[in-house]
């Protein structure tokens, strides 16, 4: 059985672990974030079958081989049930082809309008199974700090999951419009939304220190509830996400872009790191890609981190046209970290970064990384110009996410030179960052946020997302804002009304 270990070491005894638990707890004791002891590999053959399946064959493939403690079987369900044709009309992950040379990925095509959904939609199915195969009995809760599409699709995904309830936090005026009201509108009995008066990096900081204080868990037990996630660090979220970057190499096969064995590049626009580590996952485990382009907005420590080695927080923090790559603390960085240098390391420089706000890697460190992965950045003028060149030159319309992967592309291969084949991931609906879109594109937004929905719409003929145009209709839920230090309280009270047995 293949086991999972804390980042950070931990004592040899409690984090030496099944898969079913790693997602059961979400983080490790010592709060490090797990990661399988060894990462499996794929031969050529298993590409090779994996390019004649569809995408939940694929996906319950590669997930067999990290969670190789569920039956395949179920795991073959949850995939069909998650990824069909009702879910994610028109295809889980498809390639949309701009050049010859470069292709879009996109991973938009679900519940939500996001690429969140590729692990939300999967990940409920992976942690009631985990509660079955582990035994517990308890009701998860689960806490969820969100820059805007996280929340929405994870409350999509636990929507009324027995034994599970979902508390999400949001950054009041760090999402758009749309992202709010997708939230504010949430349906469901176990579902609870609350806007922070603060960022996203604040909501995040209060989620962790929910988890690692011991009072509320004590609350929690005596309601016979506990705390898991489903941010980006629990392994629940990040394992399903390899699974389109194994299927975008296999569409390029099939369709005779690429020979099998031929390299790739994936321009991916990056937040958390979780997104694009999945995608390194999927590259040490044989997949050919040659590297990954880190793209970052205004926000770019991680460009910085791969320039020079130093991590560093002490920063203002912008707010842009692609809130979900808003943050200063990628967290998922920690597990490229661990994967190149080991626990020892890197919880030595977790702890710096908790205390100082900054750490350094050693060259050697750093230029290993940077075989794998190169940093681009992207103001907000050069995203109105991606969104608005990529319209003009291709009648594609991308959202401003998508739009800053672009660019990154666009400059390696202006430096490089480099000719080979490049998948861009295109992370949102142009339609959930409308306002945005249209004013790359036309100068001119409506006020109203539908309206603005109408006009995209007119002016490209494309068509509305039918998830978003719905909207409308539905009734707002959640409307209550607090402070960050108000986070504890009322995540007690949430617990109180909704996990029945709390005296
Ligand atoms: C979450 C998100 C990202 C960033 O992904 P990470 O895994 O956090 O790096 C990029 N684009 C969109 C639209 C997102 O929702």
């Amino acid at each position: 059985m293949l086991h999972y270990l804390s980042t950070r070491g931990g004592t040899a005894a409690n984090t030496r672990i099944r898969s079913a638990e790693a997602i059961l707890r979400g983080l490790a004791p010592d709060g490090g974030l797990f990661m399988p002891e060894r990462i499996p590999a794929l031969t050529r053959d298993d590409l090779k079958k994996l390019c004649g399946q569809t995408y939940p064959e694929r996906a319950s493939f590669l997930l067999s081989r990290f969670l190789d403690d569920y039956p395949v079987s179920e795991l073959e369900a949850y995939a069909r049930d998650a990824y069909g044709e009702d879910r994610f009309p028109g295809g889980a992950a498809p390639l949309h082809n701009l050049d010859g040379r470069r292709s879009v990925l996109e991973l938009w095509h679900g519940p939500t309008c996001a690429f969140k959904d590729m692990a939300l939609q999967m990940m409920p199915k992976l942690l009631s199974g985990s509660l079955r195969l582990t035994g517990e009995a308890r009701t998860a809760v689960i806490l969820v700090a969100t820059s805007g599409d996280t929340g929405k699709a994870a409350l999509e995904g636990f929507r009324d999951v027995p034994q599970v309830r979902i508390l999400v936090f949001y950054p009041e005026d760090g999402v758009s419009r749309m992202q709010k009201l997708q939230m504010a509108t949430q349906e469901g009995g176990n579902v609870g939304v609350l806007a922070i008066s603060g960022n996203f990096d604040d909501a995040q900081t209060g989620v962790k220190s929910i988890f690692s204080d011991p009072g509320t868990a004590d609350a929690l037990e005596r309601a016979g509830c506990f705390f898991s996630s489903a941010n980006s660090i629990n392994w629940g979220r990040l394992a399903p996400q390899i699974v389109y970057y194994v299927s975008a190499y296999c569409d390029l096969v099939t369709k005779g872009s690429i020979r099998l064995g031929d390299e790739i590049v994936f321009s991916v626009p990056t937040g958390n790191f979780g997104n694009i580590f999945a995608g390194y996952l999927a590259k040490r485990m044989g997949v050919p890609i040659r590297r990954f382009l880190c793209a970052s907005n205004r926000n770019h420590i991680l460009t910085d981190f791969l320039k020079t080695g130093v991590y560093d927080r002490n920063r203002p923090f912008h707010t842009t046209m692609s809130p979900s790559m808003d943050i200063l603390i990628s967290s998922n960085l920690e597990r490229l970290l661990y994967t190149v240098t080991g626990s020892g390391l890197t919880s030595g420089w977790m702890t710096q970064l908790k205390e100082n706000g900054v750490y350094r890697v050693p060259d050697a460190v750093r230029s290993s990384i940077r075989e794998s992965f190169l940093g681009y950045y992207c103001d907000e003028a050069q995203t109105i110009s991606a969104i608005r060149n990529t319209y003009e030159q291709f009648g594609y319309l991308i959202d401003p996410h998508t739009a800053v992967a672009v660019h990154a592309a666009n400059r390696y291969r202006e430096e490089t030179g480099d000719p080979v084949p490049t998948v861009i991931l295109s992370t949102a609906s142009p339609y959930k960052f409308a306002g945005a879109v249209l004013s790359a594109l036309s100068g001119s937004v409506p006020e109203d946020e539908f309206e603005a929905l109408s006009a995209l719409s007119h002016m490209t003929g494309t068509e509305i997302p039918a998830q978003l145009a719905s909207l409308r209709e539905k009734p707002v839920r959640f409307r209550t804002v607090l402070s960050p230090d108000e986070m504890t309280g009322a995540t007690l009270s949430f617990v109180k009304t909704l996990c029945p047995s709390l005296s």
